[in-house]
């Protein structure tokens, strides 16, 4: 368990630690970015989670986009669309940043992204779909570039297999 000693004032995650309010079950009394200021456990807050205002901005956004489901399931599917988010940005920081520490084996070696994804992460979403949990992208010949046509979502251990193959 996490038994750092924490500094009144001091940010952790999200927000401001202001003072231990039970020790036993470590529970504190936090600000969040958002100006809130409310009680939670350290575990919480170091994990990165607010004061429940970017959960709430989710389920507005969902709503005002007219979602009309569960939404437990949406919010589920929000942040896996999220994670989809954060690849496409990997992907395109690969290929075309050169200060990034893996450019050498991605754009260095001429993988590129097709102009359809490149440009807009809606279509990289819809032709890939949401990405299933434990999922990164693959492609499917190694030295191709990022295009829908050689990519999948694959498990860790997919992905090895691949490149067994491919030696
Ligand atoms: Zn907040």
């Amino acid at each position: 368990m996490n038994r750092r000693i924490y500094i009144s004032g001091e940010k952790i995650g999200r927000c401001i630690f202001i003072k231990e309010v039970e020790s036993k079950r470590r529970r504190g009394m936090f600000i969040c970015e958002c100006g809130n200021e409310f009680e939670a456990q350290f575990n919480h807050i170091v994990s990165g989670q607010s004061c429940g205002c970017r959960k709430k901005q989710s389920i507005h956004h969902l709503v005002a986009y007219g979602f009309r489901g569960n939404l437990k399931t949406g919010l589920a599917v929000l942040s896996q669309r999220t994670k989809g988010y954060n690849t496409w940005n990997a992907m395109k920081s690969r290929c075309y940043n050169s200060n990034n520490p893996r450019y050498q084996d991605y754009g260095g070696r001429g993988i590129e992204i097709c102009d359809r994804w490149r440009y807009s992460f809606e279509n990289f979403i819809n032709d890939m779909g949401i990405k299933p949990i434990g999922h990164s992208i693959d492609r499917i010949d190694v030295n191709g570039s990022y295009e829908p046509s050689n990519c999948k979502w694959a498990t860790g251990k997919e992905q090895n297999s691949n490149k067994r193959y491919k030696k």
